[in-house]
């Protein structure tokens, strides 16, 4: 019999309470904390995050302290993370939250800079057991395999653990291509069991890509000055429209 949301419900909580990750970010329900590890994990591997997401609260314990500091600092601090854009959001975002206080739902999240539907839906069931699912890539594949695509709605007051269960098993079980259906406690009730996936879209080649080359010219400038007769002109502009860079007297540099 297929599973209800209900019954998929109840079987990730209990397999959480098992088998979840012990992850840093899981030891805190501070928003502020929480907001960094989503921004981070948003593009970047679990690994990396856990050592720049330890590093980071150390140096900004709280929002107010990333907004108090120079941005350049927190673009700086990014190095290693990619898509170097989300630290100027994070840094703008709580710029918003030390003057404005934390807003207390996802609408409230989503006004701020940077913050998508996902990520605001991530803060408010991780850190306030709101009732809310939040449907990243991983999610959103075991809902659509197990559940044929039904939404999830967490029992009360276990949005968070129901979230860290639905990320773990996506993470680490329901894969992308091959899943390890043999390991999942959804396994006897999902009509997906056992099926084998295509390859998702191949992403473009990084190397010799213009992400590459904007990476690299950010690389420089966390270490310095660089003329502007240095860049290409068309990734200095982007750096510059992004609040990466600013240039002035014909040298980029980090913003001030
Ligand atoms: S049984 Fe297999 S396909 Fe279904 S949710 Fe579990 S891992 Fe994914």
């Amino acid at each position: 019999m297929p599973l209800t949301p209900a019954e998929l419900a109840d079987r990730v909580l209990a397999w959480y309470a098992d088998e979840g990750r012990d992850l840093p970010w899981r030891r805190t329900r501070d928003p502020y904390a929480i907001l960094v590890s989503e921004v981070m994990l948003q593009q970047t591997q679990v690994e990396r995050v856990i050592e720049c997401w330890t590093a980071w609260l150390a140096r900004w314990p709280t929002a107010g302290d990333l907004a108090d500091a120079p941005v350049a600092d927190v673009i700086s601090a990014w190095q290693g993370l990619g898509y170097n854009r989300r630290a100027v959001n994070l840094h703008r975002a709580c710029r918003v939250l030390a003057d404005e206080g934390v807003p207390d739902d996802v609408a409230g999240w989503r006004r701020l800079p940077g913050v998508g539907p996902y990520t605001a839906a991530a803060v408010c069931a991780i850190c306030f057991d709101h009732d809310v699912i939040p449907e990243d890539v991983n999610v959103r594949r075991i809902l659509d395999r197990a559940l044929g695509g039904a939404s999830l709605e967490p029992p009360p007051g276990r949005a968070h653990d129901l979230t860290q269960g639905l990320f773990d098993l996506g993470a680490t079980v329901c894969l992308a291509r091959i899943p390890r259906c043999e390991r999942c406690p959804l396994a006897d009730g999902c009509p997906s069991r056992g099926l084998r996936f295509e390859p998702a879209r191949r992403q473009a080649p990084f190397e010799g890509s213009r992400r590459q080359a904007r990476g690299r010219l950010l690389d420089r400038l966390r270490e310095g000055p660089v003329p502007l007769a240095e860049a290409d002109p068309e990734i200095a502009a982007a750096l510059v429209r992004d609040g990466l860079a600013a240039e002035r007297d014909g040298v980029l540099a980090l913003p001030g």
